[in-house]
């Protein structure tokens, strides 16, 4: 190993031991700063709103620990993320945060935050709803509205004013962060750097916990180790992961993706590419840079959350991997996502049309059957191998795009 690797490696595990108990981040960072955090709910959350009065804003992640407390709080039938939050809400985890907030609305998402507004007397539960549907100019009024109606609610609960410059610096070092974080992704997709999905995750996952200053620190660092570190040398198949919304999929699975025989080169999942897509702009009124960021985000990576149409994921998808030169797609679904599971029969509709290999893999909070899915992964990497190897022998006769 080189010392550029273990540089490398030993940033990324403190990336990791973030990731692994973003709890103990927080009480840590609480004690050290004396300032309040902030628990924001995925996916299009406004953090520079609250950086800007001072507080650290958190996306509160989804727990490792079986659903117990929360159980009877929440439907059986909702999502591993909503029942996850629910469930840490009701063990009282949560009440380390000083409010809870969110903008997004799916039916599991509202769910979740009434058990949580029952669990958590003690502690303000805010939804500033923003639309979902993002053609009409109404949209961009009602979001202007509901940015400010965010920004007087954690004025009250921070005791802080939000100040235009405070929001402008909060947007800077924010957007500084995540244009390394999509330096680092070019650089994985160009084979430039073989990092795996892994790592991957955990540089973008600590992102939605640690101090933005701190984060940005270590981005630098990590940025300057990686310009040593070995690039990709096989022609293993290369795959393009994407959905799995709201939380981060289990790193085993990456772990097994990769023992069977593919390396991924991009994805959009919402703890990968889809989080960093978007820049807020630097120029002009702070407040209306970031509703146009709302707007932006979904143009740069559309989400089945929203209604856009101008926008749609499987143009995208496919665009993508052009890009990338990914040989198929796995799409990681989480069990019960209703915004995901509606829109699963226009990707598949798209790939089977275009000829492009997928593997739909839904994932569960307890019990994803990891060797079950390995025979799955493996006819995956077969079928493209066979692709590979009918193409550069002058044939075309493999039509399959399932397994
Ligand atoms: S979008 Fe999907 S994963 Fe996110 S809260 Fe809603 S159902 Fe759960």
């Amino acid at each position: 190993m080189t010392a550029a690797t273990d540089r490398v490696n030993i940033i990324v595990s403190r990336l990791e031991a973030v990731c692994s108990d973003y709890i103990a981040y927080v009480k840590g960072w609480k004690e050290r700063t004396g300032r309040k955090a902030v628990g924001v709910l995925p996916m299009n959350f406004p953090v520079e709103l609250v950086q800007a009065a001072g507080a650290l804003p958190v996306f509160v992640q989804e727990s490792d620990e079986p659903v117990t407390d929360g159980r009877n709080l929440i439907y059986e039938y909702y999502c591993a993320y909503s029942k996850s939050i629910t469930d840490q809400a009701a063990k009282q985890w949560l009440d380390l945060f000083d409010g809870i907030f969110a903008v997004d609305h799916c039916v599991a998402l509202l769910g979740a935050l009434d058990a949580m507004r029952f669990a958590m007397p003690s502690r303000l539960v805010y939804l500033a709803q923003f639309p979902a549907s993002m053609d009409e100019q109404a949209s961009v009024d009602e979001v202007d509205k509901r940015m400010r109606e965010l920004r007087r609610e954690l004025e009250k609960l921070t005791g802080a004013a939000i100040l235009p410059e405070a929001i402008s610096e909060a947007i800077r070092s924010r957007n500084e962060a995540r244009q390394i974080v999509r330096r680092l992704f070019a650089l994985r997709r160009d084979g430039a750097i073989n990092l795996s999905a892994r790592m991957m995750q955990a540089v973008v996952q600590s992102g939605m916990i640690m101090d933005a200053a701190e984060y940005l620190e270590t981005m630098l660092e990590l940025e300057a180790a990686l310009a040593d570190f070995p690039p990709v040398h096989d022609r293993k198949v290369k795959l393009h992961l994407s959905g799995h919304f709201c939380h981060a999929p289990r790193p085993e699975l990456f772990d097994m993706i990769e023992q069977c025989g593919a390396m991924i080169v991009d994805d959009d999942l919402y703890t990968g590419y889809r989080f960093v897509s978007t820049d807020v702009a630097e120029t002009g009124d702070p407040a209306i840079a970031l509703r146009d960021w709302y707007f932006q985000r979904n143009v740069n990576v559309p989400c089945s959350t929203r209604a856009q149409k101008t926008a749609d994921w499987e143009g995208y998808l496919l665009q993508a991997l052009e890009r990338s030169g990914a040989d198929g797609v796995i799409i990681l679904m989480a069990k019960f996502c209703e915004p995901h599971m509606l829109y699963y029969p226009e990707l598949r509709k798209t790939f089977r049309a275009q000829g492009v290999p997928y593997l739909l893999i839904e994932t569960e909070h307890e019990g994803l059957a990891l060797e079950m899915l390995r025979t799955r992964l493996e006819s995956l990497v077969e079928l493209i191998s066979k692709r590979r190897a009918a193409e550069a022998s002058g044939q075309s006769g493999i039509k399959e795009t399932s397994v």
